[in-house]
């Protein structure tokens, strides 16, 4: 298979994850981006400043590490030096999300942590989520912050932004973020009847042999 059709393939599948971001509501308007490594130094990624709802292959772009357009139309994503630094820390990965999904915005304004256990299955799979400093959206600041955070984690909360998570491949980051914008939601609907039960410790260490390492 040529290269040219690897890269439609992956087009395809950025396309039809933009939708999905989109229909669930955890993107609107123009919000979110998605992008995959190919290659070394050679990414797909979304386009800016448009919706990433109704994305067509012919719109995503193939970029360097110098965020130079190799193909595609647009510019690169404001955020793709964000997605640049969870790619230089974890050469594991191979996807980025980034969405503005509602409930998670939300815990992050009223400095409700996803760090406390309380959630078995999210414990499982993703263990502590943390929610970075807030930076400034598509700027260098938000790039290096995130930096320390990734190394260790799958899935953040960007403080007053957003949710990014990473992925050995795109269904896997998509579905760490469908996992944290959930787990949010129920988190904010306990807290406003009362506040949630914590597990206890017993509780809690018989989840962690569950967790994948994020680095596996
Ligand atoms: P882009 O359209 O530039 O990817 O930006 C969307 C966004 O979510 C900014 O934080
Ligand atoms: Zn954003």
């Amino acid at each position: 298979m040529s290269k040219q059709n690897r890269y439609d393939k992956y087009k395809k599948i950025i396309c039809e994850i933009g939708k999905r971001m989109y229909q669930n509501g955890f993107i609107s308007s123009t919000d979110g981006n998605i992008s995959i490594r190919v290659d070394k130094n050679l990414f797909l990624c979304t386009p800016s400043n448009v919706s990433k709802g109704d994305l067509t292959p012919k719109q995503i772009i193939l970029t360097n590490n110098q965020c130079e357009v190799l193909e595609g139309k647009g510019s690169v994503s404001s955020e793709f030096y964000t997605h640049l630094s969870a790619y230089d820390e974890r050469k594991d990965i191979s996807a980025v999300v980034h969405a503005h999904p509602t409930y998670s915005i939300v815990l992050s304004l009223v400095d409700i942590s996803m760090c406390t256990p309380i959630l078995p299955e999210l414990i499982m799979t993703l263990g502590e989520v943390p929610t970075t400093e807030y930076a400034t959206p598509g700027s260098k600041e938000g790039a290096e912050i995130i930096k320390p955070w990734i190394r260790n984690h799958n899935a953040l909360i960007l403080k007053s932004h957003g949710v990014l998570t990473v992925g050995k491949d795109l269904s896997q980051a998509y579905s760490y973020l469908e996992r944290v914008e959930h787990s949010a939601k129920i988190l904010f609907l306990a807290h406003l009847i009362h506040k949630p039960d914590i597990l206890s410790e017993e509780q809690y260490l018989k989840l962690i042999p569950k967790l994948h390492s994020p680095n596996s």
